[in-house]
C-alpha cells in the first residue's frame, strides 16, 4: 500500500473538490498507475507564490506520505478534446516541484488525474 499526499493549487480550490484525483488514486489509474494499491493520507493547498510548498511536503512526509503528487491542473488545461499540456494554473510548477523534492525524501510527481495524452508523469526525486 502506497501512502500518497496531494498538493493542490489555491487557484482551483474553490471549484474542484479533487473528485477525479481521488478516484484515480483509489483505482490506481492515471498518475497513480505505478502503485499496486494507494491510500490518500492527506491533501494540502499551495498558496502563491508557493513558498509554503516545501513545508507542506515535509508535513505530508511526517504524516506518512511515501510520494507526493501535484495536481494536473497546475500544468495542463481542459481543451475541447480533453486535457492538454499548457495553460495550467502555475507558471512555475517545475521549479515548485523541484523545491518540494529537495525538501522531502520521497518522490514528488507532477500529475494526478486526467493526464494529457502522451504525457508520462514526471517524477522529481
Ligand atoms: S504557486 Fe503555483 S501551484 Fe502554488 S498556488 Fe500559486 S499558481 Fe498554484
Amino acid at each position: 500500500m502506497a501512502n500518497i499526499g496531494i498538493i493542490r493549487c489555491e487557484k482551483n480550490a474553490q471549484r474542484c473538490p479533487l473528485t477525479n484525483c481521488i478516484k484515480s488514486l483509489r483505482n490506481t489509474q492515471q498518475a497513480f498507475s505505478d502503485y499496486e494499491n494507494a491510500e490518500l493520507i492527506g491533501v494540502f493547498t499551495c498558496h502563491c507564490p508557493g513558498d509554503n510548498v516545501a513545508n507542506l511536503g515535509k508535513i505530508l512526509q511526517s504524516k506518512g506520505a511515501e510520494a507526493i503528487h501535484m495536481c494536473t491542473c497546475t500544468f495542463a488545461s481542459k481543451g475541447e478534446e480533453g486535457w492538454v499540456m499548457g495553460d495550467g494554473f502555475c507558471e512555475n510548477i517545475d521549479d515548485l516541484i523541484q523545491q518540494l523534492s529537495e525538501a522531502v525524501d520521497v518522490p514528488c510527481v507532477k500529475g494526478t488525474a486526467h493526464l494529457p495524452e502522451d504525457y508520462t508523469p514526471e517524477v522529481f526525486k
